[in-house]
């Protein structure tokens, strides 16, 4: 994370439920939730397979299944936050083909993403 200030946006999306984002995803609810922030990030529904991980995997898509990772450790965030953050980066390079590194434009889409996640799940 270099631009700290653009991702302020981010910390206060997540607030005072940060703690809470640390914490992993249930196993049985990940692939659920990794499927509805997808259909939040493109307006429709992912086809594709689906699969757990673990460990050190990012939740991504790879060779046309999205992976799913329940408890990923990040040196900056965990669990729900570590998903979000890594969905972030696959939904926003893919709809910002142009701009799809870290910054402003990515922090905004980020900071939503933890929004929705709230409103839905927490
Ligand atoms: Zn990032």
């Amino acid at each position: 994370m270099k631009k700290k200030l653009d991702y302020k946006v981010v910390q206060e999306a997540w607030g005072d439920k940060r703690k809470l984002a640390d914490q992993p995803v249930p196993k049985e609810q990940a692939i659920k939730v990794a499927l509805s922030l997808y259909e939040y990030m493109f307006g429709k529904p992912w086809k594709g397979k689906t699969r757990l991980t673990s460990g050190r995997r990012y939740t991504w898509v790879r060779n046309g299944e999205l992976v799913v990772n329940p408890d990923m450790q990040e040196t900056y965030a965990s669990g729900w936050r570590s998903m979000v953050h890594d969905l972030s980066h696959y939904g926003h390079a893919k709809i910002n083909r142009k701009n799809n590194n870290h910054g402003k434009v990515h922090a905004e889409f980020e900071a939503e993403l933890a929004r929705y996640v709230i409103r839905k799940y927490f």
